[in-house]
C-alpha cells in the first residue's frame, strides 16, 4: 500500500521537474563514482554534459563505507560507474552494484570503468599474498589518485570513456581534457616549487595512503602508525615507531581525517613531533571541493609544518 503511494508521488514529481526546465538533464550522462576525487575529475572533463556524484564522502575511510539505500538509488540510475579498484572498495561496492541490477554498470560492461588500469601503481606485492598479512592492499596501493600525474591519467581515461559513450560530444570532452591538462600542469609547477625546499624530508603516516603523493613531491615515508594496512595500532608497533622517530629525528606524523588521533598524539608527545591531519580526498573538509583544492590544502599544511620544524 505504502509502496504504491510512493510510486504515485514520484510520478507526480517528475513532470513538475521537467516543466521547471531540467529537460536537458535527461540527455546528460549520469556518472557515479566510488570516491569524491573521481567525481571531481569526471566533472573536469565532463563539464555540463554529465552529472557526476560519488558514493563515499571524502571524510570517510574509503576502505570501509557503510552501505545505505540511497547508494542503490544512485547506482540504479547510473550510465557509468567509475571505481578506484585494486580492492579499495571491495568491502562495500560489489554487493551494491549487484543489488542495483543495473546491467550497464556491472564489472566488464561498457558502463564500468576501473581507472587503476591507466595509472602508475606502487607497492605491487611480489610473491604469494595471504589473508594472515591482514593487508587491505593486496593488489598494490589503491591510493594512487594522490599523484597529480595519475590524476591526469584518470582524466584522460574518463574523457575517452565519455567520448565512447557519447560520440557526438567527443570534441567537447577532448577540449575539456586539454584545458584540464593545461591547468593541472600550471598548478603542479606551483605545488612542486612550494615543496622543493623540503625534498627528502622524512615522515611517518598513519595508513599507507601516501606513497604516490610522497613519491611525486619527494618525501620519504619511514614507517606507519598502523602495523599493517587496515590493522589498528598495537603497543609494540607504536614503541617501534617512537624509537624510529627518535633515532632518525623524524618530526611529522601525517594522519587521515578518519583515524583516532590518540595514538598519533601520544607518539608526537614522546618524540617532540607534530601531528597533521592531511586530506587523502576531495571533500575531506567542506572547503576542499575539487582535485586542485585538495593539493592546495595538503601542500599548504605540509609547507607550514616543515617551515616550523627545524
Ligand atoms: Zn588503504
Amino acid at each position: 500500500m505504502l509502496k504504491t503511494q510512493m510510486r504515485w508521488k514520484r510520478m507526480l514529481v517528475v513532470p513538475a521537474m521537467l516543466a521547471a526546465g531540467t529537460a536537458s538533464a535527461a540527455s546528460k550522462l549520469n556518472v557515479v563514482t566510488s570516491t569524491e576525487d573521481l567525481a571531481s575529475l569526471a566533472r573536469e572533463v565532463g563539464g555540463d554534459r554529465i552529472v557526476a556524484d560519488s558514493i563515499a564522502r571524502g571524510y570517510q575511510d574509503p576502505h570501509f563505507v557503510e552501505p545505505k539505500p540511497s547508494f542503490l538509488l544512485k547506482l540504479q540510475k547510473a550510465d557509468l560507474l567509475v571505481a578506484v579498484s585494486l580492492q579499495l572498495e571491495i568491502g562495500w561496492l560489489p554487493p551494491l552494484v549487484t543489488q542495483s541490477r543495473n546491467s550497464k554498470i556491472q564489472v566488464g560492461a561498457a558502463g564500468y570503468l576501473d581507472v587503476s588500469t591507466f595509472c602508475r601503481i606502487l607497492e605491487i606485492p611480489s610473491g604469494q599474498i595471504t589473508r594472515a598479512m591482514g593487508d587491505v592492499h593486496p593488489l598494490g596501493n589503491p591510493h594512487y589518485w594522490l599523484d597529480p600525474d595519475n590524476g591526469r591519467r584518470i582524466a584522460k581515461a574518463l574523457a575517452d570513456k565519455l567520448s565512447e559513450m557519447k560520440a557526438s560530444d567527443a570534441p567537447y570532452f577532448a577540449q575539456r581534457y586539454a584545458d584540464f591538462d593545461r591547468r593541472l600542469a600550471a598548478a603542479e609547477k606551483g605545488w612542486e616549487a612550494k615543496m622543493a625546499p623540503y625534498r627528502g624530508r622524512t615522515v611517518i603516516t598513519y595508513h599507507r595512503s601516501w606513497p604516490n603523493f610522497c613519491d611525486h613531491f619527494g618525501l620519504v615515508v619511514v614507517d606507519y602508525v598502523e602495523p599493517k594496512p587496515g590493522i589498528p595500532p598495537t603497543p609494540s608497533h607504536t614503541l617501534e615507531v617512537i624509537n624510529t622517530m627518535r633515532r632518525q629525528n623524524i618530526k611529522l606524523i601525517l594522519v587521515e581525517p578518519y583515524f583516532d588521533l590518540r595514538t598519533p598524539d601520544s607518539i608526537a608527545d614522546k618524540t617532540g613531533g607534530q601531528v597533521i591531519v592531511l586530506l587523502p580526498s576531495v571533500g575531506g573538509v567542506p572547503a576542499v571541493k575539487d582535485y586542485f583544492q585538495l593539493f592546495d590544502y595538503d601542500i599548504n599544511l605540509l609547507v607550514t609544518a616543515f617551515s616550523k620544524a627545524k
